[in-house]
């Protein structure tokens, strides 16, 4: 039987950032197991991969402050001399719409808090923007008839939001993370969970070894409650895989400038340039459509719905009033692992000893990462380290209260 000190069960961008960040200070002995053939196969390899930090909490703001600043500094974090991943600072622009008064009060919010904001209307936006429509009414989705626009938006921009190739970040976790000794084992998957006087014992991998550990860290993304069950553990938070769909529209030429990741609140969408701006990716940030439960995240449809497309289209069209109604679209569909409490992370020890979780980030969990990571590693370790963050693991532990949130869309 193989001994480790710590065994993580999942490499995505969660499990692989508390891998990195426990290696990175300290000697335990580490081992990554993921039941893929490589990394992205769960939820970070659809993600959007969007870093923004307004959360309507303060401790989420400065989590999604810490995780940001390390793919802002990605060489100097995972000491990487050239790492694939690179952060694109493109700005995340908030577009409230009739409410004319939201930008501001966020933008005093986030001057309060440190984050890096600015109050953009009407004329700064064709001036910065001039792709972008900053009409303050909403497209209307009954009939799908345009209407006249019209003026007199007040929008925020966080100057410092962006986004990173999800895949190409964990793909340099894993490279910083072996160099420093963590054993990462693709295609190998827990199988049991081994448990004596509510204690952790021991696990069953596929290939039937078994491995011996103090302590296990479930970052099994939407698989998580296959965990929580060979475990016996039971919780009181409802961890659901959902369904979530994502649109590409190429870029034509007729979309001039730049343009930012932009939130369009009333078109019910988000939307971001990728592949050096050449393609749009479009997703939803209504709580309406992050419901449809998978029963088995190895089994679901990855096609989009045509309802989806008409609506989602429809919005970015009243943004971007030059991208024509011809052209190629495609998309496709990932899992957000939602817990339905408070659409927030459950993160550290169980009532089982030695059996830890970090699961239900919902689309939240890519820009939290290296902040959870840090969190973890902090409260395994007792060691503080440069890039680490000050908000406590008890904040998202699971013994807390479910956090009291206006909407439990990916907005909250
Ligand atoms: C369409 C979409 C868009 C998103 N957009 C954003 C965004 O813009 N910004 C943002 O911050 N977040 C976003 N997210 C959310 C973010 O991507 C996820 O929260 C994050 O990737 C979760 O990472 P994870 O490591 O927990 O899960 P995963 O990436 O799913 O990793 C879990 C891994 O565990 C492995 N595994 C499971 N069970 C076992 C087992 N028994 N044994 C071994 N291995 C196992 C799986 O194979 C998987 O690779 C988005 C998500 C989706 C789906």
């Amino acid at each position: 039987m193989k001994n480790y000190d710590v065994v993580i069960v999942g490499a995505g961008i969660i499990g692989l950032s508390i891998a990195w960040q426990l290696v990175r200070r300290s000697k335990l002995k580490i081992a990554v197991l993921e039941k893929g053939a490589g990394v992205g196969e769960g939820s970070t390899g659809a993600s959007s991969a969007v870093c923004r930090c307004r959360y309507s909490l303060d401790e989420l703001v400065y989590l999604a402050r810490d995780g940001i600043n390390a793919y802002r500094n990605w060489a100097a974090f995972t000491g990487l001399d050239e790492p694939r991943a690179t952060f694109n600072n493109d700005g995340v622009l908030w577009m409230p719409g009739s409410d004319t008064q939201w930008a501001e009060a966020e933008h005093q919010r986030m001057q309060m808090l440190g984050i890096a904001t600015e109050v953009l209307d009407d004329l700064d936006i064709k001036q910065r923007f001039p792709a972008l429509n900053s009409c303050v009414l909403q497209p209307d989705f009954v009939t799908g008839e345009a209407h006249e626009c019209q003026a007199g938006s007040k929008n925020f921009f966080e100057t410092e939001g962006g986004y990173v190739d999800p895949v190409s970040a964990a793909q340099d976790l894993v490279e910083a993370c072996r160099k420093n000794g963590v054993d990462i084992h693709f295609k190998t998957q827990v199988t049991r969970v081994e448990v004596n006087n509510i204690k952790l014992k021991s696990i069953k991998l596929n290939n039937s070894e078994t491995l011996s550990m103090p302590l296990l860290v479930n970052a099994a993304g939407p698989w998580c409650k296959q965990l929580y069950q060979a475990a016996g553990l039971k919780l009181d938070w409802d961890l659901s895989p959902v369904r979530i769909q994502v649109l590409h529209r190429d870029r034509p030429q007729a979309l001039q400038g730049h343009i930012p990741i932009t939130v369009d609140m009333q078109g019910g969408i988000y939307f971001r340039t990728q592949n050096r701006g050449q393609q749009l990716l479009v997703g939803s940030v209504l709580e309406e459509d992050e419901r449809e439960i998978v029963a088995d995240p190895d089994n679901f449809r990855t096609e989009t719905d045509q309802e989806f497309e008409l609506l989602k289209f429809h919005a970015l069209h009243h943004r971007l009033p030059q991208l024509p109604y011809r052209g190629t679209a495609t998309g496709y569909c990932g899992l957000y692992t939602v817990n339905r409490a408070d659409v927030h992370p459950i993160v550290g020890p169980t009532n089982i000893t030695g059996f830890w979780v970090a699961n239900g980030f919902s689309g939240h969990g890519f820009k939290l990462a290296p902040a959870i990571g840090s969190m973890l590693a902090q409260a395994i370790t007792g060691d503080t380290l440069e890039f680490d963050t000050r908000v406590p693991m008890s904040f998202l532990g699971v013994d807390r209260e479910p956090i009291k949130l206006e909407s439990k869309s990916v907005l909250a």
